[in-house]
Formats: structure tokens, sequence, C-alpha cells
């Protein structure tokens, strides 16, 4: 299994080199691919960054271009809109992989599968267009829009398949949308805030509900199965490392750190060691599906602000996860860092609106590992970080 794996990166990263982006990487360690007979002989490839990437990619597009792509598609970022680039095999490799994952899912043939994500300039529409035309499944490409046209075309076709944005489902049920299955979730945070599922099946009564993980440059990451058990890696598709993003190291199974993508089977912008600045985590599960590697939970927080508190990593991001799940708080907040006079760290977290601070509390000691004082105030004023220690 082990050494299958290192073969079929081996292959990729030989494929990789011959773009001097990905070969300038292995040449700053002294590494040819053929050199790469072990899982910690790849983990010797120094990292991409999102940045250092899409710089590289706006900066020489031409050279990532060849003559076998077919589809560009577009995703925000910081420095503008970035071109995602794939060839014909390159999504056939992307349907398939998304094919499994929705199978496992419990999507056949049979089902018909309405889409509610867009279709022009994001990849997201066609994506999981092109996953259900391959299982064979019926599908509308209805796209983002209003709730009274989804409404009205659900009456008329009854799908059995929803696929949206969570909120985008909840606001569908309330609207008396019904039928529905399988909603597979996608785009926002789903798994990762607690009640929420609860909330959504309230709602939609006996439904199977998917969380699911992909970024533009690389999807499916991870997805759930109808036993709901977390999020599987699509180990046919995508090779994941979770690393501490201070050190750079690989941290255990089931530990929180920042994940890692290597694509295992792409021709153009091939992701090689892609820190994705998403906090998860990993473990290895027993699950009646058969998949192992899983997410227990989607992603719950970036690793691109972090503190040290009492020696814990603390990322302010995962915050907002645990406050979402209380519906009387605004979302608002402001973490505090203090040093006391014996030297010990004093994390406090301020949050806007009404609700139990022991009960907060106990739930953002779950997800920071550290236990804060928490303040619930009616109006908060100023939201942030606060470090008063140095
Ligand atoms: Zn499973």
């Amino acid at each position: 299994m082990s050494s299958d794996i290192v073969k079929i990166l081996r292959a990729q990263v030989r494929r990789n080199c011959q773009h001097p982006f990905y070969l300038k990487k292995l040449k700053k360690v002294g590494l040819k691919p053929d050199d790469i007979k072990t899982l910690e002989d790849f983990a010797t490839i120094p990292f991409m960054t999102r940045t250092e990437f899409y710089e590289a990619l706006l900066r020489d597009y031409s050279s990532f271009m060849q003559d076998s792509v077919v589809r560009i598609n577009l995703s925000p970022s910081p420095l503008g809109l970035i071109p995602i680039l794939n060839t014909k095999k390159d999504i056939e490799v992307m349907n398939k992989a998304n094919a499994r994952a929705f199978e496992r899912a419990g999507v056949t043939k049979d089902d018909v599968v309405m889409i509610t994500f867009g279709y022009h300039v994001f990849i997201a529409g066609m994506m999981f267009h092109g996953a259900f035309e391959e299982i064979g499944a019926k599908v509308i490409p209805l796209g983002p829009g209003s709730t009274s046209q989804a409404i009205e075309v659900a009456e008329k076709l009854k799908p059995t398949v929803l696929v949206a944005n969570p909120s985008f489902a909840l606001k569908l049920a309330k609207e008396g949308l019904e039928g529905i299955r399988i909603l597979i979730a996608a785009g926002e945070p789903f798994s990762s805030v607690r009640g929420y599922k609860e909330r959504v099946r309230d709602a939609y009564g006996d439904v199977t509900l998917i969380d699911y993980y992909g970024m533009a440059e690389c999807t499916p990451i991870a997805c759930e199965c109808r036993h709901e058990t977390g999020l599987h890696v699509s180990t046919d598709f995508c090779y994941v490392e979770v690393i501490d993003p201070e050190t750079g190291e690989r941290v255990g199974d089931g530990e929180r750190g920042e994940i890692v993508v290597t694509h295992l089977n792409k021709e153009v912008m091939p992701l090689q060691r892609y820190r994705t600045g998403d906090l998860g985590v990993v473990d290895s599960i027993e699950c009646p599906c058969g998949m192992g590697l899983t997410m227990p939970t989607g992603i719950f927080g970036r690793t691109d602000e972090m503190y040290k508190v009492k020696g814990v990593k603390i990322y302010p991001s995962q915050i907002p996860f645990v406050l979402k799940s209380f519906p009387e708080l605004t979302g608002r907040f402001r973490m505090e860092i203090e040093k006391t006079e014996k030297g010990t760290d004093v994390l406090r977290v301020i949050v806007e609106g009404r609700g139990d601070a022991e009960v907060i509390k106990s739930r953002l000691r779950e997800a920071l590992l550290v236990t804060p004082e928490v303040k619930v105030v009616e109006r908060l004023d100023g939201e942030g970080v606060e470090d008063r220690r140095y």
C-alpha cells in the first residue's frame, strides 16, 4: 500500500519536474525524482505556498499553459482572478474521483440532482455536474439565484439530491423544498459547526448530509460517505499531509495542523506539497464503507494567524466556527492575551450577543485546547486580536 503510493507520487513528481517551478523545488534540496523511495524522501521536497504559486502563474502563465488544456476557470484571490487550468484528462480524473465519492454518499444513476453552484467563471458548477453525469444521474444545472425559481423547478422535476451551500439548503427547506434524500454541502463551514447538521436535518427530515472539502486548484480533497463518519480523504486523487504550520513537521494522526495536498495524477497546474492554509485534522478510522483516512469534521480555521498561549498554538480563526453554533451570539468577538504578574498567560474571549458564558467557554476550550475567560457583552467595541504580552 505504502509502496504503491510512493510509486504514484514519484511518477507525478517526475512529470512535474518538466516545469521549472517544480524542478527548482527539488534542486533546492538536491533531490531527483528517482531518489524518492519512501514517503520520508517525498517529505523532503520543499512546500509550495499559495502566494508563490499564484505569482508564478500570473508571471509565467504561458509556461503553465499546455496544448492539451481544454478548460480555464478562474478563482478569486488577493492577487486578482487566478486561472485554473485543466486538460481533458485532468477533468476525467477529477470527475471520476468525485463520482466515486458521491457514490459512497449514496448517489445512484436513478437520482435527479439539482446543482445550485455557479457554472460560469468559477469551477464549482461544472465540476459537480461532470461527476454526476459520470454516475449517470439526471442533473439539473440550476446555478445560483432565486429561491423561488429553485422551488418552482423542484416542484416540476422532483430532485432527490441537492448540491448547495448549507445556508442556501436551509433557506430552500424553509421555502418548502421536499423530497431531498441526499444533501451535498460545500462552499461554507458545515460539519465543523456544531449543531448545524441537526438544524438542516430538522428542516429536511430523513436525509443524508454530506460535507465536502475541495478547492479550485484541487478537488475533491475529502468527502463524507452515507455513514456520515467524517470526510474521507480522496486517496485515489490526492495525497494529504498534516503539518505543524510553524515547523513544517508532520503532526500525528488526529492532531490539528495545516492541510498539505499533492495531486496524484494531474497534467497541468499540479499541486506538490501545497500548503492550503486550512486548519484540520486527519485520522485513521474504520468506516463500514471501507475508507480509512478521514477528516472528522471539515476545515475549522486558517493557519495564517497563530498565537502561542501557555505553549499551545491558538488560531483565532477557529473562534467564529464555535460562535456560529450559538444563534443568540452575533459572531463578533475580540480575543485578548495577557500575562499575569507571575508570568502565566491569560486568554480572554469577549463575545457579542446573549448566551451562557460557561457553555461558550467549554466549547471554546474544546476547540482551542486552552481554557479561556469568556465575557458576553451586549455590544462589543472593537473586534480582532490583542496580544498585550510583549
Ligand atoms: Zn465511509
